[in-house]
Parts: structure tokens; sequence; C-alpha cells
């Protein structure tokens, strides 16, 4: 997905977004500034946005000091872009921040203050994909001896493939 100067709508309260142009990052994003508060970007995007280090000012500067209309965030919303419906995520296993994410065209949408939550999150890249992985590693470890208590997989395969050869 490239950036585009149409305007857009939000997806939460159907105000027209503002295109604020990250100086640093080089790109736009869309911020609904008259209504909700809420950020529309896409994946390549928030790569360069996610990490506390990252210069978000631009969009600091246009949203402090403003009132933002509560919506409700468990509401499904569609892209602003492709029309597709946006599917809601966890931003990372914490469960903190939920985005709403289009599995069409990439586009993602965050309610007012969600991204810099998420920028709390994990102070690098790396410290997210490391949080990720010693997490997927304890749940592959529990699955794994939870087998072992019981049955292996494989031995019960086996007693399937060897029952079924006995009726034959
Ligand atoms: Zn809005
Ligand atoms: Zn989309």
């Amino acid at each position: 997905m490239s950036d585009t100067l149409d305007e857009i709508s939000c997806p939460a309260c159907h105000k027209p977004m503002k295109k604020i142009y990250l100086v640093n990052q080089k790109f736009n994003v869309d911020i609904c500034l008259e209504g909700c508060g809420g950020l529309f970007l896409d994946n390549r995007e928030l790569k360069k946005i996610d990490e506390n280090m990252e210069d978000i000012d631009p969009i600091l500067e246009q949203i402090k000091d403003r009132e933002f209309q509560e919506v409700d965030s468990s509401v499904k919303r569609t892209c602003p872009m492709c029309g597709h419906i946006m599917v809601k995520n966890y931003s990372s296993h914490l469960g903190k921040v939920q985005i709403d994410e289009c599995y069409n065209c990439g586009g993602k949408f965050f309610d007012h203050g969600e991204l810099i939550k998420l920028r709390e999150e994990f102070a690098t890249e790396n410290d997210r994909i490391n949080a990720f992985n010693s997490y997927a590693k304890s749940i592959l470890n529990a699955a794994n001896s939870e087998f072992k208590e019981k049955k292996t997989l494989g031995s019960m395969i086996n007693d399937i493939i060897k029952n079924y050869k006995e009726f034959n």
C-alpha cells in the first residue's frame, strides 16, 4: 500500500481525517482531529513509529490540548482505504493495545492514545521479538509436557494405524 493523498473518513466516527506529514520518516499519517482522535496507517508505516525513540512529534503536536469524542472500540470497523471489514488484534501477547487491522490492504487503525501505549510496551523492535519468542517457547514447552504426561501424539497415531490394519 502506498501513501494516498485522497481524503479518507475515520473508520470509528466517520469524520474526515487530516493528513499529518512526519518529517523524519517522510510519510503522511491520517488523524481524526475533528472527531475521535484515531490514527490510520499502514503496516510499513507502523514499523517506523512503533518504538519510543522514533519521532512522532508532528502527531503529538496536533493532538495536544484537544478534546476527542468517545467511540465504542468494540464496534466492527470498515477499512477507509479499501472497504474491507477490519479485524481486531492485540499488538502483542501482553494484551494491552487493541488494533483494528485490514487483512486486504494492510491498513491499521489505532484509537486515540493506543499508539502511545504500544510504543511503551517494548523499548526496541528486538525486545518486542524476544518477548514474543520466549512467550511462544513457554507455550510450546507447556504443550509438550502435557503430551508427555498422557500419550504422545506419535503413539496415538500409531495406535490408530495399527487398529485400522487389524480391521482389514
Ligand atoms: Zn474518528
Ligand atoms: Zn483495507
